[in-house]
């Protein structure tokens, strides 16, 4: 989608740090990370939400899952743990409409989260 933001970061129109990408999936460095280690893993696809019918029939989940499960391992994060969140809608806080999994690590982490 045009003149979605995580579409111009795939293209390559706006700068990101990426840690991990194939022809499916991307993962790249959160802007304004919550924790040392605060990572966003999207579909390349413009995929709206939750809702789309895509995740439910289809590889696409999968796809996405095999990222977080490689890097994850790769990159030391399943030593000591961390944590794969999606907002979605106001209560949650989304505030950018293009699927994207954070993956949080690197300090002990709240739960309840506030
Ligand atoms: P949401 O609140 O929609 O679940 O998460 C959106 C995330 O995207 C936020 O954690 C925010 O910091 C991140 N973000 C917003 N704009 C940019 C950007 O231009 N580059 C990067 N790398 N992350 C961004
Ligand atoms: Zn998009």
């Amino acid at each position: 989608m045009s003149d979605c933001l995580f579409c111009k970061i795939i293209k390559g129109e706006i700068p990101s740090q990426v840690v991990y990408e194939n022809e499916a999936v991307m993962i790249f460095k959160d802007i304004a990370p919550v924790a040392p280690t605060h990572w966003l893993a999207i579909p390349k696809s413009h995929i709206d939400n939750i809702y789309d019918p895509r995740l439910v029939d289809g590889e696409l989940l999968q796809s996405i899952f095999a990222a977080i499960q490689h890097v994850s391992e790769a990159e030391g994060l399943s030593e000591n743990g961390f944590r794969v969140i999606v907002n979605y809608g106001n209560d949650a806080g989304e505030a950018v409409p293009h699927l994207h999994f954070h993956l949080i690590a690197g300090r002990k982490l709240n739960w309840p989260p506030g």
